[in-house]
């Protein structure tokens, strides 16, 4: 399905890269969503972020203040002309936080995660005009984004979102969620004139991966940061590890190197040239190697052998895993790249053995 979509246009933000918004987690109390608004609106963001509606993993958490926390909000837009977002995950939740003028909308991971949640908040928006940004779901499956996506789309909203917080992993080691920024870069091709909003509070789960992961977001092309930011992030009743005072975001964006995403300058050009026309000789000599596998299909069957020979495979493997180490090239992905020929090849092979 093709998304009919149109820019996020939001009243007193400008449109430049990156789209900052920033605030607590949860919205705690009326002081703790005061204070941090207002030294946010001091360092200049414009749009302020809290959660009212909490979903935890766990119950007897702080599952959020609910409806009592969206007068709190309207006071930060009034007090600080900031534009104020926070999370809805069932029609209720909608209903209630455009009653209370939320700017912005955004759909949780968790919930994004499932098909009837999303199509409950799709509906609930039908003849609403409101920024929506969606989440990934939990799970690394693009598909289930562009579907979310596709349900809030299919509802009339054209001012969308896509927000990539990281994808849930068993591996804590590093990221609290995978950033597995191949999915975003996808759904980027996919839906080019779709923002991106990475959200390195989540992905990285600790304060000092916020500014490396901001910076990996923008060195990728990514349009906008949603972070999270505390006055108090030690006293924090929620993900306290990951959130940032207001004045140390405003450290970490001023230290950002911004590229620009389209290059036009003369050396890229050339140099793009030459990519083009290093991936021709790539698929001219990966068409010769496929012929000479076939060949060796026909030869196979007029002597009766198997197709795979995993000693043989092994050594394909082995050795150009090696020669990737010398040429600077991670051997793991040379290996992949090599499963995937070998796939293809016999497959080829066997389609002539069957002939
Ligand atoms: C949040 O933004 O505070 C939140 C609950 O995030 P996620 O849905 O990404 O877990
Ligand atoms: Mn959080």
């Amino acid at each position: 399905m093709e998304l009919n979509l149109e820019p996020l246009n939001l009243p007193g933000v400008e449109n430049k890269r990156p789209l900052v918004i920033a605030g607590p987690c949860s919205a705690e109390s009326e002081e703790q969503v005061m204070e941090t608004a207002l030294q946010l609106a001091k360092n200049g963001v414009k749009i302020f972020r809290a959660g009212v509606w909490k979903p935890r993993t766990k119950p007897g958490g702080f599952e959020g203040h609910g409806t009592v926390a969206l007068p709190w909000m309207k006071r930060v837009k009034e007090e600080t002309n900031m534009l104020v977002t926070t999370e809805v995950a069932t029609a209720k939740h909608v209903e209630a936080a455009l009653e209370a003028g939320i700017d912005i909308l955004w759909i949780g991971a968790r919930t994004s995660a499932n098909p009837f949640a999303v199509q409950e908040i799709a509906d609930a928006l039908k003849g609403v005009d409101i920024p929506v940004l969606i989440k990934n779901p939990v799970n690394p499956d693009l598909e289930l984004w562009v579907g979310a996506l596709e349900r809030v789309n299919g509802a009339g909203i054209k001012r969308l979102a896509a927000i990539h917080r990281g994808f849930s992993s068993y591996d804590k080691k590093i990221y609290r969620n995978l950033p597995m920024w191949q999915l975003p870069i996808e759904l980027s091709r996919r839906i080019p004139n779709l923002p991106i909003i990475c959200d390195p509070s989540h992905i990285g789960g600790r304060r000092d991966l916020i500014a490396p992961l901001c910076q990996q977001a923008m060195d990728l092309g990514m349009d906008g940061l949603i972070v999270e930011s505390h006055c108090n992030p030690d006293s924090a009743w929620s993900d306290a590890n990951q959130q940032v005072t207001p004045d140390i975001l405003d450290y970490i964006l001023n230290m950002l190197v911004i590229r620009d995403e389209i290059q036009t300058t003369e050396s890229i050009v050339a140099l793009r040239k030459q990519i083009d026309e290093i991936d021709n000789q790539i698929m001219d000599i990966l068409a010769k190697r496929m012929r000479v596998c076939r060949e060796i299909g026909h030869y196979k069957k007029e002597h009766g052998m198997t197709i795979v020979q995993t000693s043989r495979y092994s050594e394909i493997l082995d050795r150009r895993g090696a020669q990737a180490s010398l040429c600077g090239i991670n051997p793991g992905c040379v290996r992949l790249i090599f499963e995937a020929i070998h796939e293809e090849s016999v497959a080829q092979q066997v389609e002539i053995i069957n002939k």
